[in-house]
């Protein structure tokens, strides 16, 4: 025998992970707009507006000075003090001149702080429907995740729901406050109490806070390193992606406690080895932005959010209007059924209007549809007229 035509498989870790169904409803996209259709399109998750023009700007001149040449691999020391100066002042994180780790975007610096923390057989809890992403990352460590309905543990009590689902290899709970795809904020006193029982229990928490910023009305973001006896046992993960329209830049930070630092900046070092030197020259500009830059952005977004709900709403949606980050999560009507894939593959057959559907976001996500508000306005008119339309046709 010879050895032509045989070759060693791709690593066993991967034969539990799976890929992003929402890049297979992009896919599927993608191809009906490339056969001329118009699609008027919702499944989406990014910022609608472009990268506000000082970051560019930084950019250029970082280039234009030769700031091209590596960086220490966990960030530009000026960076560095600006994320810590920032969680000091808004997050009332009680970090130091060692705790950020500057990584390419949320994604990343998710991917490393469960690189950290887990090894094969530990559980995880979080709360769901969830970011899709995290239980294949949980799942590559060889760690498992367990589910605690967030809607149930808050009829029931958050520290009785968590109670039921924690065991002896419970190392850490993932968190996401606001969270993808509900908009669901959790509250100071929830904060208060999700933190006692990590604190109760020995848990770590990766705290996952990419829509920070994206709060609309009422109480504010609470991150829960800012809880007295929280910052020692929190990774928190921060993105400029949702915040200043920088999804393709890839930048984001992580706030690590010091017991975990050195793990995690190896992490850091054999993946990336430092974020792009220019780009981290235009996250410190983007932190330095003043609050109005906020203020504009989430009235664009509250406009559209509002829009809409309302559309759909007159489209036979029940729903309500959530609080925050860029997500209507309704349920489907109960024309299109309980199935929410082919909910969603119906909406895109029949009216060309593309949704994620809710399963992909956990059991607790059946039978719902995310649409993204964060959309040109054409969009939503146009998407609420053909969902409309098709709400007032014949049944098939
Ligand atoms: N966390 C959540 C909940 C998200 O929705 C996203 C982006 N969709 C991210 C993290 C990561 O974003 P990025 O990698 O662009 O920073």
């Amino acid at each position: 025998m010879t050895s032509e035509g045989s070759f060693p498989r791709a690593a066993r870790r991967f034969d539990s992970v799976g890929f992003s169904e929402i890049v297979q409803v992009r896919n599927r996209v993608l191809k009906l707009l490339a056969a001329g259709h118009k699609v008027w399109r919702f499944e989406g998750g990014e910022p609608y507006m472009p990268t506000p023009q000082p970051i560019k700007d930084a950019m250029t001149a970082a280039l234009a000075r030769n700031e091209t040449r590596y960086a220490p691999s966990s960030g530009v020391e000026e960076l560095r003090r600006a994320i810590v100066e920032k969680v000091l002042r808004k997050n009332e994180i009680p970090a130091d001149a060692e705790s950020p780790i500057v990584v390419n975007g949320g994604m990343h610096g998710l991917f490393a702080a469960f690189a950290t923390l887990l090894d094969p057989g530990d559980e995880v809890l979080m709360f769901s429907p969830y970011w899709t992403p995290i239980v294949d990352v949980v799942a590559y460590h060889g760690a498992v995740p367990v589910l605690v309905g967030t809607e149930r543990a808050r009829a029931e009590g958050f520290t009785a729901a968590l109670a039921r689902a924690v065991t002896p290899k419970t190392k850490l709970l993932y968190w996401n406050s606001p969270a993808n795809p509900t908009g669901d904020v959790f509250s100071r006193a929830e904060v208060e109490e999700v933190s006692a029982f990590a604190r109760d229990r020995g848990l770590a928490v990766i705290s996952d806070e990419a829509y920070e910023d994206l709060i609309y009305e009422g109480e504010g973001h609470v991150s829960p390193a800012s809880i007295p006896g929280m910052a020692d046992r929190t990774i928190s993960v921060f993105t400029l992606s949702k915040t200043y329209s920088m999804t393709g830049w890839r930048a984001g930070y992580v706030i690590v406690p010091e017991r975990w630092r050195t793990a995690m900046r190896t992490v850091v070092l054999y993946s990336i080895n430092g974020v792009s030197t220019p780009t981290q020259w235009a996250m410190l500009e983007a932190l330095r932005l003043p609050d109005g830059f906020l203020e504009e952005a989430r009235a664009g977004y509250r406009k559209r959010r509002d829009r809409l709900v309302a559309g759909l709403k007159d489209a036979g949606f029940a729903i309500e209007t959530p609080r925050a980050a860029l997500y209507l999560f309704p349920k489907a009507p109960a024309s299109l059924g309980s199935d929410s894939k082919s909910a969603a593959k119906e909406l895109l057959d029949r009216a060309r209007v593309a949704t994620v559907p809710g399963i992909v976001f956990g059991p607790e996500g059946e039978g719902h549809l995310r649409f993204s508000f964060s959309v040109a306005e054409e969009m939503i008119a146009g998407g609420v007229e053909a969902l409309r339309a098709l709400a007032t046709a014949p049944a098939r």
